[in-house]
């Protein structure tokens, strides 16, 4: 079967590597060179959490650029932000450089939910849908935020795709092949690529198997805090065997 993406890519990069840059993660940029490196991959993208108020970006991109060279391993930077609103706003700082002189990518996260007035978290969702907003107005409301986000950015990377849904009480079975067909043009349209989550076990196969016969780039990510875990698949390694994702070039 030929695909976009084959098995062996996948598993050989890592785009979703958190560092001592955000508040929740504890190991070095230095430190997650080196296990990439023990680990055998590919390629590693180091990625940290930000929000409007962020200054340390250009920290971050100078320790990753004077990060010794590894042959054969190929780094690239991101950071990472929720998606704010339904308009697919994105909880950035206003002077981030996306491109040359910055950042490679913004990883676009759902980590509330993207509500008309701003980010509701799972709480506040679950008692909107007790008060009248069905699970496809949801949805509806999820992808189109994450449509438009894609188009805002440019240079995007949709992190742990629907892992927002089984936190309001959903799964990626609700999703419509409309609802798939759309992130998946806006992805190519955009260029966005789509991570493969191993800490969050999304998107599934369903959704995996819709984006690549599109031909979105699909990358793995094992969304590590810290270096032991770095490039280290399980799951994801079971979902593109399942999906048969096994490159043919
Ligand atoms: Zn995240
Ligand atoms: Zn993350």
């Amino acid at each position: 079967m030929t695909t976009a993406v084959g098995e062996l890519d996948l598993l050989l990069t890592d785009h979703h590597v958190h560092s001592t840059w955000s508040d929740d993660a504890v190991s070095s940029p230095m430190e997650n060179l080196v296990a990439a490196r023990d680990t055998g991959l590919a390629s590693i993208r180091m990625v940290d959490h930000v929000r409007t108020t962020t200054t340390w970006v250009p920290g971050f991109l100078a320790e990753v650029a004077a990060l010794p060279r590894i042959d054969g391993l190929e780094v690239l930077t991101g950071v990472e932000a929720k998606i704010l609103d339904a308009s697919g706003r994105l909880d950035v700082p206003d002077d981030l450089v996306v491109g040359p002189g910055g950042v490679d990518r913004i990883l676009i996260a759902d980590h509330q939910f993207p509500g008309p007035d701003g980010p509701w978290s799972p709480r506040r969702t679950l008692e909107e849908m007790a008060t009248g907003l069905t699970g496809q107005d949801a949805l509806d409301i999820l992808v189109t935020a994450t449509v438009r986000a894609m188009g805002r950015v440019g240079r995007g990377q949709l992190a742990h795709l629907f892992s927002l849904l089984p936190k309001i009480g959903l799964h990626e079975s609700a999703l419509c092949d409309d609802h798939l067909a759309a992130i998946a043009d806006a992805a190519v349209r955009s260029g966005t690529t789509v991570e493969v989550n191993e800490k969050w076990r999304c998107p599934g196969p369903r959704v995996v198997l819709a984006l690549a016969a599109a031909g979105v780039p699909l990358v793995g990510s094992t969304d590590s805090h810290e270096c032991s875990t770095v490039g280290r698949y399980s799951w994801v390694s079971d979902a593109a065997s399942a999906t048969r994702l096994v490159g043919t070039r």
